[in-house]
């Protein structure tokens, strides 16, 4: 189990607002999901945190437990001609997923730099440790 070296929310907080989790100031990402490959402010270096299918598991999560299941309980999502709605509701759901996916991740990078795994961590990562 990793320890947490840093502030836990504070690098979280940095990380969801696409900011360095060291120190807070420098760019998190150069693109849509491109990790700088180091802090432009502290020169930290930002890639070493894994970001794999973690922040996208988080994303499915957040959207399938906060989005979808409270709007299955309002009728007219049922009552509603699927021709229209279905489309609507899948466009809906993949604009808020591609706006929450970046953020997610830098809070998912954020949480490994607080808890200081990376990718030397071969202990921590459960999928190499099964081959
Ligand atoms: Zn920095």
């Amino acid at each position: 189990m990793a320890e947490i070296a840093y502030p836990l929310f504070r690098s979280i907080k940095r990380g969801l607002a696409h900011r360095c989790p060291c120190c807070g100031k420098g760019g998190l990402f150069s693109r849509y999901l491109k990790v700088e490959p180091t802090c432009g402010s502290c020169g930290h270096s930002l890639t070493q945190y894994p970001a794999d299918d973690g922040p996208a598991y988080v994303t499915i999560l957040l959207t399938g437990h906060l989005i979808v299941a409270p709007m299955l309980l309002f009728p007219i999502v049922w009552e509603a001609n699927p021709l229209y709605s279905v489309p609507l509701i899948l466009t809906v759901l993949a604009v808020l997923m591609l706006l929450a996916l970046p953020r997610v991740k830098g809070g998912w990078i954020g949480l490994m730099y607080a808890l200081q795994v990376t990718d030397r961590n071969q202990r921590l990562h459960t999928a190499d440790a099964a081959d």
